[in-house]
């Protein structure tokens, strides 16, 4: 007798349904020793909601589909030396930040997802995450891919994973997933897959993406659009999972609670790198920090909130600050890079006259008054000869590694700083964000590997400076690191386009 065709759905229940079956060698708390500890009450896994229905069978079907494209227009891109159509070499930047501190959080994911995979009763809960630790290893290899053609032609993308591990402001992303993957399974689902995927990574992946595509940067924009039915997915699992332990247990409403509050921080802090690239890397603008935050928090994150507020949970705290600061974050941190690049593994370069009246037209007052005059400044230095490196370390705070450049919220002129004193250690933050978090768990954080308290102890291969911490970072001035109008960069762009700069006169695309 033939068999009636099952439906998508009723074949992913096949193959997830009955796998859960209760261990009799040995007691279930033994089997899945992590997913109680951190105090979430599952009642009923089985009304956990499958948010992918998908078989394996489909899924690599898709994906492979999705490869084939792909790779079909990077080799394109790579045969027809599609690096000369970019808007101009600083974007390059954008690019090498991401390769060196955003593609290794992919692996991380992966790596995160195969364990937490692993952890949860439910098979459900594990089946998705299986699903999403295969998406996130493709992620790292897909950008991998696409940046590697970059690799032949300029600086910074030969050693992504010796500066993952060496240079302090990768220290930012880096310790950000080491602080996810170091939390319980529920924890993590919802550092990564809530607060990152669900409620911040449109402020990554919308400006990234289109940022790449008003930059002539083809291999780029085809990765991202390659990820985003992946990253649509991620986010289904990300409300899933929230709605689903504040369902199952009225005691898990404060843990979650908590969790949010954690991750909404620190996932915006991480994020005011890829705003600095917003604002100042990419050549082409798309949009301003400001608006991208105004957009997809101020509407977005409002809106997803008060649908939430039924299960008890309130906006993130301290959600007021980081929508005070999003007038100053980027501009504080473009200072600092640019003033710190020679111990980078990127360029750097003033704001052009067409980028400062945009920055203008975007911040008003606050830019004029506040960071215009600073560039103005900087700007006088060079003419004279005398471009402005910073040779200290600076103060890092202990939760987000931050350099602490930040300043308090109603006062711009105040750099902001908290202390905590702590089993006779004091330690610093940059934010009363960062200090609830290091108050909380205190024998976690107070673990962080801050690498300027490293350097002087001798940990950077002994370097004391930072000309020769830049050396133990294999970041030469010119090549790799240091000011992008007088690097091999920008020289070689120049002989590419017949002695032309290309530096746009407009911001828009
Ligand atoms: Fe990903
Ligand atoms: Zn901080």
């Amino acid at each position: 007798m033939a068999q009636p065709k099952l439906s998508l759905k009723e074949k992913y229940q096949l193959m997830t349904r009955g796998l859960d079956w209760e261990t009799t060698y040995q007691p279930m708390d033994k089997v899945f020793p992590y997913d109680k500890y951190e105090g979430i009450k599952i009642k009923n896994w089985d009304k956990w909601e499958d948010p992918f229905r998908l078989t394996m069978e489909a899924y690599w079907k898709y994906q492979a589909e999705k490869e084939r494209k792909l790779y079909a227009i990077l080799d394109s891109f790579s045969q027809n030396n599609g690096q000369l159509n970019l808007s101009d070499a600083r974007y390059m930047t954008a690019i090498k930040l991401w390769l060196q501190g955003i593609t290794p959080l992919e692996y991380y994911a992966h790596r995160g997802f195969a364990h937490v995979g692993r952890q949860f009763r439910g098979a459900g809960a594990r089946v998705a995450c299986q699903m999403q630790a295969l998406d996130e290893l493709r992620h790292a290899q897909t950008q991998m891919h696409a940046f590697s053609h970059y690799n032949k032609h300029f600086g910074g993308f030969h050693q992504a994973n010796h500066l993952r591990d060496r240079a302090w402001y990768l220290s930012i992303p880096k310790s950000f997933f080491e602080d996810a993957m170091g939390a319980g399974p529920f924890e993590f689902v919802t550092s990564i897959s809530f607060a990152f995927e669900y409620v911040l990574t449109n402020l990554l992946f919308m400006p990234f993406v289109s940022g790449a595509a008003y930059n002539g940067d083809i291999a780029t924009t085809t990765f991202g659009f390659s990820a985003q039915s992946d990253e649509s997915r991620h986010m289904t699992l990300g409300i899933e999972v929230v709605k689903f332990v504040l369902e199952q247990h009225e005691d898990n409403v404060p843990i979650m609670q908590r969790y949010i509050d954690k991750w909404f921080w620190r996932g915006y802090r991480l994020l005011a790198l890829v705003g600095t690239m917003m604002d100042y890397m990419l050549p082409r603008k798309v949009m301003s920090w400001a608006e991208a935050w105004g957009i997809y928090w101020e509407e977005n994150g409002f809106a997803l909130f008060n649908d939430l507020s039924r299960y008890g949970i309130r906006m993130p705290k301290y959600h007021e600050v980081a929508t005070k600061e999003k007038m100053h974050i980027t501009h504080q941190a473009w200072s600092v890079f640019y003033t710190a690049c020679p111990a980078t593994g990127f360029h750097t370069w003033l704001p052009q006259p067409y980028e400062m009246d945009w920055l203008s037209d975007k911040y008003g007052e606050t830019f004029d008054r506040f960071y215009r005059p600073r560039f103005e400044l900087f700007g006088q230095m060079e003419k004279a000869g005398n471009r402005f490196f910073t040779n200290r370390l600076p103060l890092v705070c202990q939760t987000c590694q931050v350099p602490d450049f930040f300043t308090e919220v109603d006062n711009p002129m105040k750099q902001s700083v908290r202390h905590y004193q702590w089993k006779g250690m004091k330690f610093n933050f940059c934010s009363d964000g960062c200090k609830d978090i290091f108050v909380n768990e205190p024998e976690k954080f107070c673990q962080a590997y801050i690498p300027p308290q490293q350097i002087y102890q001798g940990n950077a291969g002994g370097a004391r400076t930072l000309p020769e911490y830049a050396a133990w970072l294999r970041c030469p001035m010119g090549s790799e690191a240091g000011d992008y109008y007088s690097s091999d960069d920008y020289q070689n762009w120049l002989k590419w386009h017949g002695g032309k700069d290309t530096t746009p006169s407009t911001a828009a695309a």
